[in-house]
């Protein structure tokens, strides 16, 4: 992880947040990889950090981990605001995380069908502005110049899309989507995954989750 951050539990703070539903914007602020989750941090938080919840199982505790200098002394804002996220997803989805919701989903069904061959990835994908004055509506061609999809909206969803693909200004100082992504996908990984990771090997659940 780039950042230095010491993990946290919970806390009387924690306890004592106000209570009141997540709006869409706030859950547009989280991604989620397996177990894991992040908050995008907001470009206009004037004490920012990177923010990660891990969620234990059995023998494990939950992770709270944030970056912004608050955390250093107390659960930070940022915390308080992924955890109740957190909660807010898991009444949304039955009480189940969002990791089980999502692989009982259809989503996770036509993920498995698509990715079934493909050797694309993030990384090797191209992507063509269709409309260059907004910038939004977009094509992405595979690594042999064939065109694979054609996204079309215009709405902040493409925002959320180009994020993922790690496709903004490198001189832009808050970590995107894709960077976070990127992170919870190593957080996330199982004990036998790092050591298969080490000789060079991937499980089919790593291949399918990183193929484009
Ligand atoms: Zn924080």
């Amino acid at each position: 992880m780039k950042n230095k951050a010491k993990p946290q539990r919970s806390s009387e703070a924690e306890k004592n947040s106000q209570d009141r539903d997540p709006s869409a914007s706030d859950l547009n602020q989280v991604e989620f990889h397996r177990h894991g989750l992040a908050l995008v941090p907001d470009p206009a938080d004037r004490k920012p950090g990177v923010t990660f919840f891990l969620k234990g199982n059995g023998n494990e505790p939950d992770l709270r981990i944030c970056s912004c200098s608050t955390s250093r002394r107390e659960t930070c804002p940022h915390i308080l605001k992924l955890v109740k996220l957190y909660r807010a997803l898991q009444q949304e989805y039955g009480g189940r995380s969002p990791q089980d919701a999502f692989r009982l989903s259809i989503w996770y069904r036509m993920a498995t069908i698509l990715a079934n061959g493909c050797q694309e990835t993030t990384g090797s994908v191209r992507l063509q502005f269709l409309d260059l004055e907004s910038k939004r509506a977009l094509r992405v061609l595979g690594s042999d110049g064939k065109e694979m999809l054609s996204y079309l909206s215009k709405f902040s969803d493409a925002i959320r899309f180009l994020e993922r693909l790690g496709q903004v200004p490198k001189e832009n100082a808050v970590p995107h989507r894709g960077a976070l992504l990127e992170d919870l996908a190593r957080m996330t990984l199982s004990h036998a995954e790092h050591i298969m990771g080490d000789r060079g090997v991937k499980t089919i659940r790593r291949v399918l989750e990183e193929s484009f």
